[in-house]
């Protein structure tokens, strides 16, 4: 996609409005505080940012994933933690679509899509993250129901969601031996422990979840028994856009804090732009940045188009991630001293930005995926 339609572009500018308006005031002192906000999150829904991807018969806007980019690259271009939220919210959104009964999809997605209600996705744990299918938590079968018992780690909105996917172990062991479950807030056994301290992403609340014989009713098992490894993926295959056009979103912030800037500062006569070394590494930054967007993009538009897209999906993921670390690196840089300090929003991007190398498959793990294809597309 080389420039969006008419809707898509008035759909960019109503985001970006929402977003400065819901999210702007509080940015810093959210950062400092380590403060969510889950009002902000329905704020966003009512406006249908929240459900971007999501039927509209259950209340979503029911576009593709190019638009859920697009959506999420502007809430990112304000702030990259709310933006995350809105694409952990969507997890269970689509996973529900993709895998969830009729009752069930009926009972949550309305919710979810509108905001009033807040989604998670809970599959790591202390001892397996990139490792996922060697996770420990159980699922056993007592009575009519489901009884859970683990630990889940680094949950993003632990503690303050209404629903979580939880995938836990029903049988032997490795992948084929996980299902996915829905676990509503409030369930019996279902608690959070510590809430992380984090260098970044600080308006992002990063949790525990504990499951001591968590109770469920037999109809809260997602898809088949043995199938929430292949939910999981699938979900965070497509998760993987969508930090890509977080990582986009953070990327295009910093370029936009650090052009102007050096435009204005003045060195040995100068607007520092004007030097050769300061107006090249600008340069690096607008290239990265294009490339990291169309990349994102043409991994949305083949899952839009129902073609296979994983590994470029896990490019786009690799080369938007790492552009957001070297582009908010360098954007500091351009910055001076003055970018080091809390005055300019550019330190925030840096930190924030270093997390999106790690989560939905650290980038390590996205070339492990390509690689695979590689070897596959090139092997006899
Ligand atoms: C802020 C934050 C929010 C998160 N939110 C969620 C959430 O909502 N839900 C959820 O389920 N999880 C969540 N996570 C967990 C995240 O998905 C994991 O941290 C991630 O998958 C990496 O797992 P790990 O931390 O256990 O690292 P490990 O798997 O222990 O990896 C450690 C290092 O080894 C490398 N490595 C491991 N295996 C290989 C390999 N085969 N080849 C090459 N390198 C390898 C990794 O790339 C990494 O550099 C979150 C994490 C953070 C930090």
């Amino acid at each position: 996609m080389f420039a969006p339609t008419e809707d898509q572009r008035s759909l960019i500018e109503t985001v970006g409005d929402a977003a400065r308006r819901v999210l702007g005031a509080t940015l810093k002192e959210d950062d400092e505080a380590e403060r969510f906000r889950k009002e902000y999150i329905s704020e966003l829904g009512a406006v249908g940012l929240c459900g971007v991807t999501t039927p509209e018969r259950f209340g979503g806007l029911g576009l593709g994933i190019v638009e859920y980019a697009l959506v999420l690259e502007e809430i990112a271009k304000v702030s990259a933690s709310y933006a995350v939220s809105v694409a952990v919210t969507g997890l269970p959104q689509a996973i529900l679509r993709d895998f969830g009964r009729p009752d069930q999809q009926d009972a949550w997605l309305p919710g979810l899509a509108s905001g009033a209600l807040l989604g998670a996705f809970a599959l790591s744990e202390p001892d397996s993250g990139s490792d996922a299918a060697a996770m420990l938590s159980t699922a056993r079968r007592e009575g009519d129901g489901w009884v859970l018992n683990g630990t889940k780690f680094w949950i993003t909105h632990g503690g303050y969601a209404d629903v979580y996917v939880v995938m836990a172990r029903t049988g032997g062991p490795g992948p084929k031996g996980v299902s996915a479950f829905l676990v509503p807030a409030g369930a019996p056994g279902l608690s959070f422990g510590k809430k992380e301290e984090k260098m970044g992403m600080r308006a992002s609340p990063t949790v525990e979840l504990v499951m001591d014989n968590l109770r469920l009713p037999a109809d809260a098992l997602i898809g088949a028994e043995g199938e929430g490894f292949r939910v999981a993926m699938a979900a965070l295959d497509s998760g993987r856009i969508t930090i890509g056009a977080v990582a986009v979103g953070l990327s295009q912030a910093a370029l936009d804090v650090a052009a102007p800037y050096a435009k204005q500062r003045r060195a040995f006569g100068q607007p520092i732009i004007e030097h050769q070394g300061v107006g090249f590494m600008l340069a690096n930054m607008a290239i990265q940045i294009e490339g990291a967007r169309l990349l994102v993009h043409k991994a949305a538009w083949l899952r839009d188009q129902g073609q296979p897209y994983s590994h470029v999906a896990a490019m786009a993921k690799c080369a938007a991630t790492d552009c957001a670390m070297a582009v908010t690196t360098d954007a500091v840089q351009v910055l001076g001293g003055y970018g080091y300090t809390r005055e300019y929003p550019v330190e925030r991007y840096l930190r924030d930005a270093k997390v999106m190398q790690i989560v939905e498959g650290t980038n390590q793990i996205q070339r492990v995926v390509i690689a695979r294809h590689l070897s596959r597309a090139y092997g006899p």
